[in-house]
């Protein structure tokens, strides 16, 4: 049994499906760390009430003045347009932000009795992102072991999938794709032009899976 880390985009809501078919979910934890996107969590939210899996969210929008400048929780600053790469990218980067999410879920977890935490890490995450890097889920992997009188397990059971594959399973599973986010800029519709939005547009073209996304551009 496990306690999900979910934000209410499309891979983590596709893991929520996984492990609710599987009679695996003990609970859904979103973290508000000040996102501009945060339409998610109000999908995320939706999603869970719909499978009848307990939602919670993590508010830590306090210590967003802490984060710096980045685009995903700083409105002054714009979310770049076109392909995800190192230079336009670097701008949406909230430090440390899956070392965060994990550290509070893996609190959470202990506290309502769940012996695991999953997440949604993929294969098409971004080196750009330091704390996607898979040596990272290793190593934090290694610390939620240790960091109770019992160890904590880290699921991530879409490591060795695309997002492509990743569509493909959500489709299996039933998912309604028209209740997650993906888009950084948040919004009322998905702006179709960010590197995320461009990720999930290509995941459903590969995938062969008609895509219910409306995108503004
Ligand atoms: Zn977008």
């Amino acid at each position: 049994m496990a306690l999900i880390i979910y934000s209410g985009g499309l891979d983590s809501t596709v893991l929520l499906y996984k492990l609710v078919s599987e009679g695996a979910a003990d609970g859904a934890l979103a973290v508000n760390y000040g996102q501009r996107h945060a339409r998610e969590l109000e999908f995320a939210r939706c999603n869970c009430l719909r499978l009848g899996v307990p939602f919670e969210v993590a508010d830590i929008s306090g210590l967003r003045p802490l984060f710096g400048e980045s685009s995903l929780t700083d409105t002054s600053i714009s979310v770049p347009d076109g392909d995800y790469n190192p230079e336009n990218m670097k701008s949406t980067v909230v430090p440390n932000r899956n070392m965060i999410m994990l550290s509070i879920a893996a609190a959470r977890a202990i506290a309502i009795g769940s012996g695991s935490v999953a997440y949604a890490a993929h294969s098409g995450d971004h080196s750009i992102y330091p704390d996607c890097r898979p040596e990272f889920a290793d190593a934090m992997a290694g610390v939620l072991k240790l960091c109770h009188y019992t160890p904590i397990t880290l699921l991530r059971p879409f490591i060795g999938m695309s997002k492509a594959d990743i569509v493909r399973l959500g489709a299996d599973l039933g998912v309604d794709f028209s209740l997650t986010w993906s888009c950084y800029k948040g919004g009322l519709a998905h702006c179709g032009t960010c590197g995320t939005c461009i990720e999930r547009r290509k995941a459903f073209e590969i995938a062969g899976i008609p895509d219910p996304t409306e995108y503004a551009g």
